[in-house]
């Protein structure tokens, strides 16, 4: 069998819905530190709903470290997995990994263990073949990339970054696919920023428009001028900026009341081009020329973030097109992801993993043709990266 495919079984019968991890990272751990990876549990949050995080670093040895060319290559990932849905609805059990049609099926099987199982044999095989690279290999694995979020990857890269720790390049196993592995990453993601508008009026009877103020009528010209707004123009590697409302709340259910007050929720998705602060500037701008009576509550989701061509998606396309013969599509598109945490740290983070058609669905499986290519792609990449370091300490 696989060794993948064995990892990947071992993972998905842990029942590690977000926060739970479920042992995953200590399954983990024992199979890292005899690879000479120094494993720091760094879990974080109240004890209502703690997150278990992973910091496993394999330095290079120390005669190695004063090299200028020694990189560090971070894999990133998630132990946990969304709920289930309705059991009865699977046709076999989500913890319990099982073989239909050429597929693994289970809760995790493309978001995102086999991922993490495949990045560890693939570390297993490049440390056969190459036992003192040079390159130092690190794993940043968390049981919150589901849920909220907040005491997940996030903490862990403040931590490093409090402690001075670097990285230069990383790869998020998160599942990038379309068809087939390897047939697109991504290299980068747009970013988030939602906005809760209250634009208050006078509350009156609607036979009495002039003893009061009717808020919608007064913010609709500001919705509309606002909807029809060009952001930017994107750029070769983001689509324009969007800005969508989700919400709108007005009015007492009474059809003889003018409300006191309406409320809009709306999300900015942002590209590169354009800035959380710009984007805030303009947004009151609008309701300013409008005169409105208004409070506006932000809440920045993440910012957006772009690896342009460089060493790291050059290893990458390479080991892709080697192992797999695809010519893989670069995109910006999807939500956002940890790497958004990641990329305040490493200047080159791209996102690879299976096929994406079954996450979070009912029946979550991956193809068993799909997971010793991710293997293959992720153990030639970190061999092309050593060999540009190689070649750099020449
Ligand atoms: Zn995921």
């Amino acid at each position: 069998m696989s060794l993948t495919l064995n990892l990947a079984e071992q993972l998905i019968s842990r029942p590690s819905v977000t926060p739970e991890d479920a042992g995953c990272l200590q399954l983990l751990t024992e199979r890292l530190q005899p690879l000479g990876f120094v494993c720091e549990p760094m879990d974080s949050g109240p004890a209502e709903f703690r997150v278990q995080n992973l910091w496993s670093k394999r330095p290079v040895a120390p005669a190695q470290q004063a090299q200028a060319a020694i990189k560090t290559i971070v894999f990133a990932g998630h132990t946990d997995v969304v709920p289930t849905g309705p059991l009865a609805q699977w046709k076999s059990d989500p913890f319990i990994p099982t073989h239909r049609d050429g597929k693994l099926y289970g809760r995790g099987a493309s978001d995102m263990k086999t991922s993490i199982a495949a990045f560890v044999v693939a570390v297993e095989e490049f440390l056969a073949a190459t036992p003192a690279p040079l390159l130092n290999i690190a794993f940043l694995l968390t049981s919150d990339e589901e849920g909220p979020s907040v005491d997940g990857t996030k903490v862990v890269v403040e931590q490093l970054k409090a402690r001075g720790e670097t990285m230069d390049y990383c790869i998020v196993g998160e599942p990038t696919a379309v068809k087939r592995t390897g047939d697109m990453i991504k290299n980068g993601r747009r970013g988030t920023l939602s906005g809760k508008l209250t634009v208050r009026g006078i509350q009156g009877h609607i036979a009495y428009p002039h003893l009061a103020r009717n808020p919608i009528h007064e913010a609709v010209p500001a919705l509309a001028e606002l909807s029809a707004t060009r952001w930017d123009e994107g750029n070769a590697f983001f689509q324009p900026t969007s800005w969508q409302m989700s919400n709108i709340h007005g009015g007492t259910g009474a059809s003889n009341i003018i409300p006191g007050a309406v409320v809009i929720d709306f999300n900015f998705r942002f590209c590169t081009e354009s800035t959380a602060e710009g984007l805030k500037k303009r947004v009151h701008t609008v309701l300013d020329r409008h005169d409105l009576e208004y409070e506006l509550q932000w809440t920045l989701g993440g910012q957006p973030f772009l690896t342009t061509p460089g060493d790291l998606v050059e290893a990458v396309q390479q080991a892709i097109a080697a192992e797999t013969g695809l010519t893989t599509e670069l995109s910006t598109t999807g939500g956002t992801s940890d790497g958004r945490f990641i990329a305040t740290i490493c200047p080159q983070v791209v996102e690879l993993g299976p096929p994406n058609a079954s996450i979070h669905k009912i029946d979550e499986h991956i193809a068993i043709a799909d997971i010793e290519p991710l293997k293959n792609i992720y153990r030639r990449t970190l061999e092309n990266l050593q060999a540009q370091a190689v070649a750099a300490s020449a």
